[in-house]
């Protein structure tokens, strides 16, 4: 079961004080094949970044002791209209906690691709378990774009690699771009690198079958 707890932050860039809720304890029973996890009780994930209520800066807690020069001058200057809509500052949505935490983090030099990536994939779990489906599939393209630019720098760890091609595969199965995502799943279920997990490639496998029935039923529909 899901236990949340009250903690007190203060904001690094206007320096008000607020409360936040952070997640105290999970009881995990699986994940989606995007890696989402499936808990008992409510849903963790929006509980591990926090906002400040007035400037809107978003961070996971351990970043709330000191933020980089770029990143203050950033937010001062950001209204963050496009990401906040009409949502009240003290109930933001999990996914529009995270949009504010990518966008902060792309200022902060110690960022990596992978690292956003991560945030706009946890922002697509979090759009889902809010129903917006179109936030979901744009959070989902994010992610895809800052994986892929990352596995083109060669800035992904080898241990990560097979994984991280799994999940753009498995990304682009989920916004229906059906051959890019077959391409990419059998990179992941063919990886013959040191770091290979057997279990990844048989994923992999699977989703790209389903991938590809989903290409051939749309063929038939097409024609
Ligand atoms: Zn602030």
């Amino acid at each position: 079961m899901t236990k949340l707890l009250v903690i007190e932050l203060v904001c690094p860039v206007c320096g008000t004080h607020f409360s936040s809720r952070a997640v105290r304890s999970v009881t995990t029973v699986g994940q989606d094949t995007d890696f989402c996890p499936r808990v008992v009780g409510e849903n963790p994930v929006a509980h591990y970044v926090h906002v400040c209520p007035r400037c809107h800066f978003a961070a996971f807690e351990g970043d709330f002791d000191q933020v980089q020069p770029q990143v203050r001058e950033f937010v001062l200057s950001t209204a963050f209209d496009d990401v906040l809509e009409a949502e009240a500052p003290g109930a933001l949505l999990g996914s529009t906690k995270y949009l504010l935490a990518a966008r902060c983090y792309e200022h902060d030099a110690r960022a990596t691709r992978v690292h956003l990536a991560d945030l706009y994939l946890r922002a697509s779990w979090c759009a889902r378990a809010e129903g917006d489906i179109e936030r979901e599939r744009a959070c989902q393209l994010e992610a895809i774009l800052r994986f892929e630019e990352a596995i083109a720098e060669g800035e992904v760890h080898p241990e990560r690699q097979q994984t991280i091609l799994y999940l753009i595969g498995e990304l682009y199965r989920r916004v229906g771009r059906y051959e890019l995502a077959e391409t990419m799943l059998k990179r992941a279920a063919d990886y013959q690198a040191e770091h290979r997990d057997p279990d990844i490639a048989d994923l992999a496998r699977q989703q790209c079958r389903a991938a590809m029935l989903h290409r051939c039923n749309n063929m038939v529909i097409d024609l």
